[in-house]
């Protein structure tokens, strides 16, 4: 009797670990194939963002430098039809009787000098 009792209980202790349900396998398991590789991604995506909005502002701060030379109006030729005075991003230019760049806030960026379409604007250098 007790060598029966003995084995039937030795066989009711091992069936729940037996019969333990496995866990559910992750979406992403660690060290799945695509893993490392979307997660370097991400950090060379996150390095060029950084790298873009440097140059950017680097771009921003070259672009709001003086270039030593400003825009000289032409008045034989300039027509008064007023592109230079709409192109203008600092708003140097102004037109009443003639077109007239206050050299102050004009910083050579030369877009008048490719709008004009009389050809009626250059650069030259800042009087002194
Ligand atoms: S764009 Fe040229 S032609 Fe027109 S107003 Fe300016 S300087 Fe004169
Ligand atoms: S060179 Fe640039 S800043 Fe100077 S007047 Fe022309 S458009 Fe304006």
């Amino acid at each position: 009797m007790g060598r029966g009792q003995g084995g039937q209980g030795r066989r009711w202790m091992q069936e729940p670990i037996n019969d333990r349900p496995s866990p559910p396998p992750s979406v992403s398991p660690p060290g799945s194939p695509g893993t490392g590789e979307l997660e370097g991604l991400r950090q060379q995506a996150d390095a060029l963002e950084r790298e873009l909005t440097s140059l950017r502002s680097r771009m921003a701060e070259l672009d709001a430098q003086p270039s030593g030379q400003i825009a000289i109006i032409d008045e034989a030729l300039c027509t008064l039809c007023g592109v230079c005075v709409s192109v203008c991003p600092t708003g140097a230019i102004t037109m009443e009787d003639a077109v007239r760049v206050d050299p102050p806030k004009c910083t050579g960026c030369a877009i008048c000098v490719r709008e004009c379409p009389s050809e009626a604007i250059h650069l030259g250098p800042v009087a002194s």
